[in-house]
Formats: structure tokens, C-alpha cells, sequence
């Protein structure tokens, strides 16, 4: 029965094998006011403590500051499947009065990745480039707000074309579910009217069983995310459970009922990091680069055409010079003509002297 097959149906598994050898690259940009719990949500995210040397910076610091952006390495393998995870974060973001430089910056960054890959990419060395591009920006958004602050929205423009945004409410348990919900609708209600782009979620395959098709509506339902975030493993009912301990209970990071962490948290990780890494390549990638194509060639045809008018200038330059010579030998042939018809008054004036030598000059 064996060779009735031609063998490729092992095809998946090869592709599989290869990609789990070389592991995974995953690079997540983490925006928002300072203060909203996003370096507390990338711990709980991935079970670690990237962020135990910070220092609080005091206000007066603050102000002073203006933004860098910070970038966190982790390999963090589960089962044998490798991902090499950078968190890209920018503190100091709307903390200095000058928010414009802020954004600018941030912008900039996410451009230079594209520069960096654009280049690695046309260089030699193709096959191993370090994918820097960002394949995903978690947006923080304030739990104290109405809805997006005029900045939220400006820097959301200024990045939707370049990033996959995935919106989020912030330390969702300062609200109340009811308030949690109104909130929620507003954030999208301002997103659609200032024509941002948010990263969509894609259809749901036909023939996916009913459970996965649930869960995906569900999890397209919770869009803006409310998240909570903990660095605290806390007891509840004998489970040691992360989350956040209050005078009234516990809010539970991991529970479906009190945020939407696991469906953050299975989106990111488990079901949807492979689109989001194609997106970045296969759509915000292109754009950049063929923008840059596109302006090189513009660049470069003005370089010719600059060139051109330097050759013609330069012709020009000699197409004078040699009238000016032209005009110098005409007035010196003059100058002689007159000086021989001087002479020869002269030697018609007086013909017995020197008539041989002027008889040399004719
Ligand atoms: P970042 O500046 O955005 O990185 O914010 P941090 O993660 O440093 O959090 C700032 C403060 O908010 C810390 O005291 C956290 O304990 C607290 N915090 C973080 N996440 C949450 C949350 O989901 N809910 C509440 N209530 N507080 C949080």
C-alpha cells in the first residue's frame, strides 16, 4: 500500500521540523501612557520579569525625559518550539511636554526596522536577516477617558499603514463591567470615525470545527481587549492564581469572566502570530519599500536630469569660450589689416625706402 503514495504528504511535517529548528521570530511594541500597566501586562503575558532593574523615574525627571525606546530580548521555548521574543518598549512616551518628539520617535523607530531589513535584504547575506520589523503594536488606552485622547488618534494615524495596532483598555479593573462595555464602544466608535486602521482579525476557514469558530467570534467580539495585568501570584479558594488582590476579592488576570487577558494572550501567542508577522511582510513591508523604490527612482531621475543640465551647462561654457576666441582673432586680423594699410600709405608716400622688405610682408 506504501507505493501507491509519492511521499509528499509528509510535506507539512518537513516545513514543520525546519521552522521549529530555526524558531521564531516575534518582535511586540508595547505604547501607551506611562503608568497604564504595560510593562505589569508583557510580565503576565509571558510569565516572566523583564522589567526587575527599572527605576522609577521622579516627576521632575519626567519632564526633563524625552523618549528612548527600550528593547528586551527573551528566547522563551514551550514543548520544544523556540521564539525569540523582543519587546519593544518606549517609557517616557507623552510623559515630557513636548509629545510631538514623542510620537515622531516612536514613528521613526518602527521606519528603521523596515530601513534595516530593506537593506539586509538586498545586501548578501539574505538568508539569516534579523527581522527587527514590528509585527505588532499593543495600543494602551487610559481606563479614565472617554474614549481616545487627540493623541491616541494622531499617533494611531500616523502608524496604522506601518503596524499591526491591537488596541487595548488598560487596568480594566478600575470599570465596571457595564462601564468596561461602554467604553469599549466608544473606543471603536472614535476609530472608525477617524478612519484608523486597526489590525483585523481574518475570516474564520468554513470548514474549522464549530468550537474554533465560536472562540474566533469571541475573540473578534472583545476587540478593544480589557486587560489586566499582575506581577502578584495570589491564593484563591487553595489555586495559587495570578491577579489582583482587593479589600473585596480578587481579580483574577486569567479568568475569561474579569478580563480579556486569555484572549489577548491566545491571539498573540497561539492562534494569530503567524498572521500578524504576515501582514507586516506581506502588506505594511511592501508599502515601505515600495515607497522607497519609488522615491529612488524619483531621486535618481532627478540626478540625471541635473546631470544633464550640468553637461549643457558646461557645453555652453564652451560654446563661449571658443565666440570669445573666435571674436579675439577677428579684432587681431583687424588690427594687422589697418597696420598694413598704414604701411603701405607710408610706402606710397615715400616709394624709395625699404620697398624689398615690405615686398616680404606681401
Ligand atoms: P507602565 O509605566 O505602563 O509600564 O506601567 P507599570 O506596569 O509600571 O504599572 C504602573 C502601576 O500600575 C504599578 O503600580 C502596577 O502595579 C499598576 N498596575 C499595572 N497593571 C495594572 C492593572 O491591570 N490594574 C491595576 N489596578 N493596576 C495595575
Amino acid at each position: 500500500e506504501e507505493d501507491e503514495f509519492i511521499g509528499f504528504a509528509s510535506l507539512p511535517e518537513q516545513v514543520h521540523r525546519k521552522a521549529v529548528r530555526r524558531g521564531f521570530d516575534f518582535s511586540l511594541m508595547v505604547l501607551g501612557d506611562s503608568g497604564l500597566g504595560k510593562s505589569t501586562l508583557i510580565n503576565s503575558l509571558f510569565l516572566t520579569d523583564l522589567y526587575k532593574d527599572r527605576e522609577i523615574p521622579d516627576t521632575a525627571d519626567l519632564v526633563e525625559r524625552t523618549l528612548t525606546t527600550v528593547k528586551k530580548q527573551i528566547e522563551i521555548e514551550e514543548k520544544g518550539v523556540k521564539v525569540r521574543l523582543t519587546i519593544v518598549d518606549t517609557p517616557g512616551y507623552n510623559d515630557a511636554v513636548n509629545a510631538e518628539d514623542s510620537w515622531k520617535r516612536v514613528v521613526s523607530y518602527v521606519d528603521q526596522q523596515f530601513q534595516l531589513y530593506y537593506q539586509a535584504e538586498s545586501g548578501l547575506n539574505r538568508k539569516n536577516i534579523n527581522d527587527t520589523r514590528i509585527h505588532c503594536c499593543l495600543y494602551f488606552i487610559s481606563p479614565y477617558g472617554h474614549g481616545l485622547k487627540p493623541l491616541d488618534i494622531l499617533v494611531m494615524k500616523k502608524l496604522h499603514h506601518k503596524v499591526n495596532i491591537v488596541p487595548l483598555i488598560a487596568k480594566s479593573d478600575v470599570l465596571t463591567p457595564k462601564e468596561v462595555k461602554r467604553l469599549k464602544t466608544k473606543v471603536l466608535e472614535d476609530i472608525k470615525e477617524n478612519d484608523i486602521n486597526i489590525y483585523t482579525f481574518p475570516e474564520c476557514d468554513s470548514d474549522e470545527d464549530e468550537e474554533f469558530k465560536e472562540q474566533d467570534k469571541a475573540l473578534k467580539e472583545a476587540v478593544p481587549f480589557a486587560v489586566i495585568g499582575s506581577n502578584t501570584v495570589v491564593e484563591a479558594g487553595g489555586k495559587k492564581i495570578r491577579g489582583r488582590m482587593y479589600p473585596w476579592g480578587i481579580v483574577e488576570v486569567d479568568n475569561p469572566k474579569h478580563c480579556d487577558f486569555i484572549k489577548l494572550r491566545q491571539m498573540l501567542i497561539s492562534t494569530h502570530m503567524q498572521d500578524l508577522k504576515d501582514i507586516t511582510s506581506e502588506i505594511h513591508y511592501e508599502n515601505y519599500r515600495a515607497e522607497s523604490l519609488l522615491s529612488s527612482e524619483v531621486s535618481k531621475s532627478n540626478r540625471e536630469r541635473t546631470k544633464l543640465k550640468r553637461d549643457s551647462i558646461a557645453n555652453l561654457d564652451k560654446a563661449l569660450e571658443t565666440e570669445q576666441l573666435l571674436q579675439e582673432k577677428e579684432a587681431e586680423i583687424q588690427r594687422m589689416q589697418e597696420m598694413l594699410a598704414k604701411m603701405q600709405a607710408q610706402l606710397q608716400n615715400n616709394p624709395n625706402s625699404q620697398n624689398g622688405r615690405l615686398g616680404n610682408v606681401r
